[in-house]
């Protein structure tokens, strides 16, 4: 018997709601807490886990990173950040680091 997609959706945990649209989007921060219906620290700490976990599973969280457009520089983050400053002149002009999974 085939649940239609929707219950199916809400019946995932939220951990696994955030992987499976990281498989088919590079998204934001503020878009997974949109999604995932928590907030951003709670993203952060849910997307930390993830990247835990799909070490067993041949896969990877991938971090395409922050764009300064007032510098022109790529932003290289490691850690799993909300970073809203570009570090180099502090503008705020940035593109967000989007997040996904291969
Ligand atoms: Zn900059």
């Amino acid at each position: 018997m085939n649940l239609p997609f929707a219950r199916l959706f809400e019946k995932m945990t939220r951990r696994k709601r955030i992987i499976n649209a990281l498989r088919y989007n590079p998204l934001t921060i503020e878009e997974i807490s949109e999604i995932a219906e928590v907030n951003v620290k709670t993203v952060i700490s849910d997307l930390k886990h993830i990247r835990l976990s799909l070490k067993n599973q041949n896969k990877s969280l991938y971090i395409q990173p922050p764009y300064c457009n007032s510098c022109d520089s790529i932003i290289n983050i490691k850690d799993i950040k909300n970073i809203k400053k570009c570090p180099k002149c502090k503008s705020e002009w940035i593109s967000r680091a989007r997040f996904f999974i291969r």
